[in-house]
């Protein structure tokens, strides 16, 4: 690894392996992974212990995770700058979770968003999993002593939490974890299609990034834009139009674009076709390198392989002062 000039801070994120990423997941959060990746010791982690508390589908997790990591790769992570590994290769983080999950008062737990919004989602499947979620997140991020988060907006309170958790330990223990900080990118909350929601794979509001340039197209195109523009000879409001915010984030002429819908000189749909074109063109050398990595699987199980290889002595000391400070060894 290319360690020695970075900075000594650790950063650490964990992603689902729910299927290739959208267009939020990487403006919001795998754009800072990869810029990351030159700054600091840096650890992504695809969480399938996490992803267990909504697919109950063995081969389905097993496809996806390998899709998942084909995909950060494709996006810009180098295995050789970075740590990339499978959350359940290093299943000591279940016994840190365990620990964790006695310090951590149960009110915590039930009040973070995420939890609330999944007895939503999937009202047959409140499992367990998901009210511990937060925690085993937060033992994620503490066992290789991370004090850098990036991610979306969407997981503050969820880093809140962690923080939290961390505090209860050290207050209890002594000082043994670090406070973990997010850190967001400039689009800390992509919305989706509709306009209304945060882009979410559980909302069928997503821009596939890495899918051919006909399902962009269809995605793009059916994404709701300027409401108060009933007319296309009306005046657009660029400042309230999704389309023309998502251009913002991914065209360096975004503001010619705007002016156009101010002045009328284009119409919502000019401006859809535009941005599909776009993010097809800038997505294109990543999905291909995606095609080519999952046409060679035993790669992408080296890499993870490596990966989780590679931080076994560190999980090891962390879990060794641990297991000493509660009183296990
Ligand atoms: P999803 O919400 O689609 O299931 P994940 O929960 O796997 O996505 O999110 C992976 C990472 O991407 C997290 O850091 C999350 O905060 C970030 N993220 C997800 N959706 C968005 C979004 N719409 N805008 C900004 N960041 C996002």
């Amino acid at each position: 690894m290319t360690t020695a000039a970075k900075a000594p801070i650790r950063a650490y994120s964990g992603i689902q392996p729910s299927g290739a990423p959208h267009l939020g997941n990487d403006l919001g959060a795998i754009r800072n992974y990869v810029a990351l990746q030159e700054r600091y010791e840096s650890i992504y982690c695809i969480v399938d212990y996490h992803a267990l508390t909504s697919v109950h589908d063995g081969d389905r997790l097993r496809r996806q995770t390998r899709e998942m990591a084909a995909a950060l790769i494709a996006l810009g992570l180098d295995p050789n700058k970075c740590t990339l590994f499978v959350q359940s290769h290093r299943p000591e983080v279940l016994e840190l979770a365990w620990i964790l999950m006695t310090v951590t008062p149960v009110s915590w737990v039930e009040r973070t968003p995420t939890y609330k919004e999944k007895k939503l989602t999937q009202p047959d499947d409140v499992n367990h999993g998901l009210l511990t979620y937060p925690i085993l997140q937060a033992a994620d991020i503490l066992l290789p002593k991370a004090s850098v988060v990036p991610v979306g907006k969407d997981q503050a309170a969820h880093l809140e939490l962690s923080r939290e958790i961390a505090r209860a330990f050290n207050h209890k223990f002594g000082e043994t974890f670090p406070e973990p900080q997010a850190v967001f990118t400039e689009a800390p909350v992509v919305l989706g299609t509709d306009g209304e929601k945060k882009m979410s794979k559980s909302i069928n509001n997503t821009i596939d990034i890495l899918s051919d340039a006909e399902t962009i197209k269809k995605q793009v195109m059916s994404a709701v834009t300027d409401v108060k523009r009933p007319l296309k000879s009306d005046p657009g409001h660029p400042e309230a139009c999704n389309v023309c915010q998502l251009h913002k984030l991914v065209n360096p002429d975004y503001k010619e674009l705007w002016e156009s819908e101010r002045n009328a000189t284009t119409g919502c749909a000019d401006l859809k076709r535009a941005l599909a074109e776009r993010l097809t063109a800038h997505y294109a050398p990543a999905r291909e390198r995606y095609q080519e990595l999952l046409a060679v699987p035993h790669e992408i199980d080296s890499i993870l392989g490596d990966g989780a290889q590679r931080l076994l002595p560190l999980v090891t000391e962390t879990m060794h002062e641990v297991r000493e400070r509660v009183g296990l060894a």
